[in-house]
């Protein structure tokens, strides 16, 4: 059976014709279901993601749709931030791991010698707070 027949699941969301050499239908076939292609469509639009997909390279395709996906769905439960808001908390949490382990080395050294500075350096708690540090809104 040809795809002509059955068309990818991104081309059914489209309700167009799924040609042979579909661009999508590698990646959104019956098996998956297309709400993955209906938060792409929703978010980046099908013409930008068909786009994007054909300046790349085949092998790297996968990867798009999948970080495509992920990006979409982000911007959906956070319209302001998208998936910045995730990277922000990781970013925070690592901030918190490194001032802990600069803290833990500071308190191995003794304090005649110990010329580092003490930090007092605030986290922020609320993804709010970094957005405007993280970028430049003051
Ligand atoms: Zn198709």
């Amino acid at each position: 059976m040809s795809r002509i027949d059955f068309p990818c699941d991104a081309c059914k969301y489209l309700r167009r014709r799924c040609i042979k050499w579909c661009i999508f239908a590698l990646y959104f076939c019956n098996k998956v279901g297309n709400t993955d292609f209906e938060v792409i469509h929703k978010v980046f639009g099908s013409k930008n993601a068909f786009n994007l997909l054909s300046h790349l390279l085949v092998k790297d395709r996968n990867e798009a749709i999948a970080t495509m996906i992920y990006e979409a769905q982000a911007r959906i439960q956070d319209p302001t931030y998208g998936c910045v808001s995730e990277i922000l908390i990781l970013q925070q949490h690592e901030f918190v791991d490194y001032y802990a382990n600069l803290q833990h080395v500071q308190n191995q050294i003794p304090p005649e010698t110990n010329h580092i500075p003490e930090l007092d350096l605030s986290i922020a708690g609320d993804i709010d707070e970094l957005g405007p540090v993280v970028f430049g809104r003051h």
